[in-house]
């Protein structure tokens, strides 16, 4: 089995839509979507050009900073895929209360810490993936690929499994054509993650996590702190720039051997 599987692999011959946000996540699975893209077409004789069946879609939500959506354009136009940025600021009125989109401080910390909740943005995932399949059905596509991983869990209700299945129940009722909502990573851990994109050899400078949009990453924001645990735990160091003073977490004596990668 390829490390790159997602759940249910597209067909190769009908577009699919991918939620790319520009972070770690939806990097790996826009580039193991392609992997799997570009293995059907070649098992198919005169496939279709795998650069138009897969569509990215990114979503200015009225994020603190515009810095991975940056990023997620800069990754889409050098492997020469459709990339659509869709602002959506205009209903952040209706969802108050985050510290990502208003002016609260970013907590610091672990992801695990109560005050995390703070950057929930309420009903997200249900608005974002209610878009992308709207997308999906007008650019005749037969699934919307999302990110959202098992280490969310625990904060955010809708990156749970039980929402994502049920997502994908309306998604094949709501409209004429069926859409299926896949979400290849609702069981692995950003670590796990991590594992599977470095074992295809993926370049992750060209992907920003950090709350914060400075120069450099912070490495004091949750999404930091998970990301840096993500990569002593793979054995390897992160190659984006972090602020000074920034204590990386220490590579323990077995990173690497016992992760996703080696399955
Ligand atoms: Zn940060």
């Amino acid at each position: 089995m390829s490390t790159s599987s997602v759940t249910n692999a597209p067909s190769g011959d009908s577009p699919s839509v991918v939620i790319f946000s520009g972070g770690m996540d939806s990097y790996t699975l826009l580039h193991s979507l392609l992997q799997q893209v570009a293995e059907t077409a070649e098992s198919q004789a005169g496939g279709a050009s795998q650069r138009n069946l897969v569509h990215a879609l990114s979503f200015d939500y009225g994020q603190r900073h515009k810095k991975e959506l940056v990023y997620a354009a800069e990754v889409c136009q050098a492997l020469g895929i459709p990339h659509r940025i869709i602002d959506i600021t205009a209903v952040n009125s209706l969802l108050a209360g985050s510290s990502l989109t208003d002016a609260i401080d970013v907590p610091e910390g672990h992801y695990e810490s109560e005050s995390m909740k703070s950057t929930v943005v309420p009903n997200r995932n249900m608005i974002l993936l209610s878009l992308a399949i709207g997308y999906a059905v007008s650019i005749k596509a037969e699934a919307v690929y999302f990110g959202a991983h098992g280490g969310d869990h625990a904060i955010y209700p809708d990156c749970r499994p039980e929402f994502l299945d049920r997502m994908n129940a309306v998604s094949m009722v709501a409209n004429y054509e069926p859409v299926r909502v896949e979400a290849p990573f609702v069981d692995v851990d950003k670590i796990g993650i991590l594992a599977r994109g470095l074992a295809m050899g993926l370049d992750y400078s060209k992907t920003w996590t950090c709350y914060n949009g400075r120069e450099k990453a912070c490495g004091k924001c949750g999404s930091c702190v998970e990301r840096l645990e993500a990569f002593a735990e793979n054995g390897v160091v992160d190659p984006l720039p972090y602020e000074p003073g920034i204590e990386r977490p220490d590579i323990p004596p077995d990173a690497g051997t016992d992760k996703e990668a080696s399955t």
